[in-house]
This record gives C-alpha cells, structure tokens and sequence, in this order.
C-alpha cells in the first residue's frame, strides 16, 4: 500500500461534497465535506455583508445545497474564477468576522474545512441572555433571597453527534429532549430557574460549556448523556462526578476518555487551547465540589433506580473535562446505554423521557433540600421543611388535602407538570404562606 501526504496535491484537486450549516446564538459554522484538504483563503466583504470562500483547485460536483433557514446566510452562490479557484460567495445578514481550519476525517465524516463566523453584537447579545437569567433568578419576589440556578447541559451537539444507536439515534438529539423536559421541571419548581447551556442543533466547546455556567453563577451543573459500548447488551444509567486522582475503574476511565474527544468531533481550533481552561484548573480538592458533586450524584443516582436499571449503584468518577468547575457542584448523568437496542427504543419514548427527567428532578431536589446554598430560597424560605413519601393509591388531591394546602401550590412546590404520583416519590410539602 503507498502513503500520501495529505495536503494540497494540484494532480489529485479536492471535491466539494456537500456543506452543513450550524448555527448558535453568537456564532455560525459553516461545515463544508472535501474529498481531501485544500487550499483555502476566506475573507469578509461589506456593503453588502459578504463572506468568500476561495477554494484552490476545487470541484464542485453538484451546486450546494444547505437550508439557510434561521441562519445568519441569505444565500450561498458558487463559481468558479479563470485562474481555477472555487468561489463560494455567502450574502450575509450581519456584518461577520471568520476564522478557518480543516478537519481530519474520524467516523462520521471524512475531510471537512470549518468556516467559523462570528459577530461581536450576537457576542453581546448571547452574554445579556446569560445575564437575564441571573436577573430572573435575583427578580423572583420571593424577599432578599434569590432562586437556585441549574445548568443544563445537553451533551455534544452540531457536527459532534456524540453516540449513535443501532437504528440510528443521534445521543445529541435525545439528550436534548430530555435536558428541555428537565428545563421545563426546574421553569416550574418554586425557587429554581434554569439556564440551557446549548439551547439547540450546534456545537458548543467543553470550556465554553464551563464557562457559561461559571459566569451565570450556576449552583448546580448537569451534563446530560447516552453511553454506548461495544457489547450491545450494557444497559442501565450512571452517574459521574470528576476525579483528581485517578478513575474509580476502568470503564469510567474509558468513557472520560470517550466525552473528552468532543472538542476534537465537534472541531475546536488548536489555537484556541488557551489559557481559559487552565485558569479554571486550580486545586479542586480544596473546594468541596467533589464532595458536593458526589453528594448531588447519588440522590440524582437513586431517584433514577426508581425509572431505570442502574448501570452501577455508586456514582463512579473520572476526569471528565466538563466537570472541572472549581466552585460548582457537577455531574454528569448517563441516561442509558444508546447502544443496547431497547434502552434506544426508550430513550427515544417521550414517556420515557419524562420518567428520566423526572428523576434527575427529584435527586435535585433532594440534594438542595439539604445543602442550599445561602441567600437562596431553598435555604431561607419554610420551604420543604416537611416531606411526604407517596405510597400506593395516593393521589395528588388526596396528599393536598391532609397537608391542607392547595393541588395547585403542592404541584408548583414540587414542578410536577401533571397529577401523576409515582408510589416512593418525595414530595416537598410547602410551608404556610
Ligand atoms: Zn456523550
């Protein structure tokens, strides 16, 4: 077998193959599929707003076609020059910067050159949306004290679709219908506002993920996953919170190694390695958060052995990059192995996915009746001071009535969406007030 270099051969010109677009609330990614690298030069124009993309020697084999629908892209026009470049001309709606790099090919796609455009308002815009959350959480009536943030992280996303089942579910896809229904629980309890930190079809970097939470002040990191293995029969969840020192086993060792790989799927610039992550890498041993994330882990872990097999009774830990918050208790929950061909089937059930939800809601919930944080309400208000364990044949209106408070302040109390009760739920029985 003969080995070539990759890189620009004038004998052997690069294919355009089709182009993928991505876009994030303070970003667009432009994702174009090579038959090999290029040469390439991108630059900006204005007025109107334009960005080019010459691509040297290139064929384009059929016109592109992408849907530039709720893109910052009004139309992507190609031709081709005389000296033999490849120009693919983007009309813009705003006025962007960009940056370039190629990708490799890895399982899912072959040679890919990334266009990353940015835009200094959608910047801004995206850091008021951050800051408006705190303000919600502040801006609660409930007094001085404010709400409980919960990051809600829903893994991979974008070029990254992280694992993939045997009839084809995309591990992004179901873990984000699952963080929204979470969402929606944390929207609803009393005391809680939640923060998405990827709120649709895009790539975010790990950091970045680190970052938002940070910066929003977040009490409570949750990274939401699906695992996959080789044996198609590994099944149940597992939660899992950061070690410093060495995994707890092998597996989680594998698996730390396996979500760490985002950055690389989803494409992050080399150049970007800057020192952001390493100001976050203090010493974490001195925080507490491990402590605290082990703790916040197996309430979520139990609740979720009420809905789901476990996979492993304890929570496990590894050194996963997304959970290096110094000051923020994190975990990363996966919700079940995508791999084994049934749990793909539930994962992908809306029933089913209300139940995980629901249990990663109560484990929450457990965890902060406890150890809330101060000036919070969770930790001022009489306010889940008296529990109730739900035992068969209750009902919602039946546990209203022995408490004397309303079916409507127990469902708010508690984020329940409907009157279902699940016989062993913890129910928060709101104070007088
Ligand atoms: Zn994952």
């Amino acid at each position: 077998m003969l080995l070539f270099l990759v890189g620009a051969d004038p004998a052997m010109a690069s294919s355009v193959e089709g182009v993928r677009l991505w876009q994030a609330p303070d970003s667009l990614r432009l994702v174009f599929d090579l038959s090999d690298g290029v040469d390439h030069e991108v630059f900006e124009l204005d007025d109107p707003d334009r960005v080019v993309v010459d691509l040297e020697g290139a064929e384009l084999e059929e016109a592109l076609e992408a849907s530039t629908e709720d893109t910052w892209v009004e139309e992507i026009r190609s031709g081709r020059h005389g000296d033999g470049r490849l120009r693919v001309v983007l009309d813009m709606e705003r006025s962007v910067s960009s940056k370039t790099f190629l990708l490799e090919p890895n399982e899912e796609y072959g040679h890919r050159l990334v266009v990353d455009l940015t835009s200094e308002s959608a910047k801004e815009e995206e850091q008021d949306s951050l800051m408006e959350v705190v303000r919600e959480a502040e801006e609660n009536q409930q007094g001085e004290n404010r709400d409980l943030i919960i990051a809600i992280d829903a893994g991979h996303g974008g070029e990254d679709p992280g694992a993939r089942g045997p009839s084809g579910t995309h591990e992004k896809d179901v873990v984000m219908q699952i963080a929204r229904r979470l969402e929606k629980r944390v929207e609803a309890a009393e005391g809680m506002t939640p923060l998405m930190i990827r709120d649709g079809d895009y790539f975010v970097a790990l950091r970045d993920r680190l970052r938002k939470a940070r910066e929003a002040k977040a009490d409570l990191f949750v990274s939401i996953h699906a695992d996959a293995f080789e044996n198609s029969r590994a099944h149940g969840s597992s939660v899992y919170a950061l070690s410093q020192n060495g995994a707890t086993s092998e597996a989680a060792k594998r698996l730390a190694k396996s979500e760490n790989e985002a950055d690389l799927i989803g494409g992050v610039r080399l150049d970007d390695k800057d020192e952001t992550l390493a100001s976050v890498l203090m010493d974490l041993s001195q925080t507490g958060a491990i402590e605290a994330s082990l703790n916040v882990g197996q309430e979520v872990l139990e609740n979720m052995g009420g809905v789901n097999e476990l996979h492993k009774s304890d929570v496990e830990q590894a050194a996963f990059m997304v959970l290096k918050s110094p000051d923020i208790p994190s975990i990363l929950v996966e919700t079940a192995f995508l791999s084994n061909p049934s749990e793909e089937q539930r994962l992908r059930s809306s029933a089913h996915q209300k139940k995980l939800a629901a249990s990663m809601m109560s484990g929450i919930r457990s965890y902060f009746r406890d150890n809330a944080p101060p000036g919070t309400v969770w930790a001022e208000k009489d306010f889940g001071t008296a529990e109730h364990v739900v035992s068969n044949g209750e009902t919602l209106s039946s546990i209203a009535q022995d408490y004397r408070v309303s079916p409507g302040r127990l469902r708010s109390a508690n984020g329940l969406d409907d009157d279902m009760l699940r016989a062993g739920t913890t129910l928060d029985i709101p104070g007088g007030s």
